[in-house]
């Protein structure tokens, strides 16, 4: 497992990926928030902590609560365009907002589908409705029952969290 990431910050959240473009990326995602919903913009500084992009293809990611810690496989940011991206991430700030008393107390399929709901929500406003079409089929096909079989990914960002809290992986900081 690859220990060596960069570090940036976006305000309070910082950005940890194993590459300078994935880091742009999530940076140019934040802004297009940014320009396009200023209250779900600043919701997210509340939300999220720490976005950890792996360095791993796929398509798994996951979100730790108490830590507010969103880990997502490089696959997910590289191969999505800005609008996706920015839909995505207020989709995970969303879920931190289901946290009750140390833990989620709803079902998955009722976690998903209010954020799900956010998410288009924020598509519309970009008037991207290929995207929120999207959206509406993988909801449909209930994309968290196929995101659970990635066992081997689930894994891997519990390996990388506790690297992460143990102060064993290197940081490189970038602006
Ligand atoms: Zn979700």
């Amino acid at each position: 497992m690859r220990k060596n990431f960069l570090s940036t910050k976006i305000k309070s959240i910082v950005i940890i990926t194993p590459e300078k473009s994935l880091s742009k990326k999530i940076k140019d995602s934040f802004l297009l928030v940014k320009n396009t919903d200023t209250k779900e913009y600043n919701n997210i500084f509340n939300n999220l902590n720490i976005i950890f992009v792996t360095n791993k293809n796929g398509y798994a990611n996951e979100f730790f609560m108490p830590e507010k810690i969103w880990f997502i496989n490089k696959s997910l940011v590289k191969n999505n365009n800005l609008n996706w991206l920015a839909s995505l991430i207020i989709h995970e700030s969303f879920h931190a907002t289901q946290f009750k008393n140390g833990k989620y107390i709803l079902s998955l399929d009722k976690l998903e589908k209010p954020a799900t709901k956010i998410q288009q929500k924020f598509l519309y406003k970009l008037k991207d409705y290929s995207a929120v079409k999207d959206v509406k089929t993988t909801l449909k096909k209930e994309y968290w029952k196929e995101m659970n079989e990635d066992k081997k990914s689930f894994i891997y960002f519990r390996n990388l969290l506790n690297l992460l809290e143990n102060k064993k992986i290197e940081l490189k900081e970038i602006k």
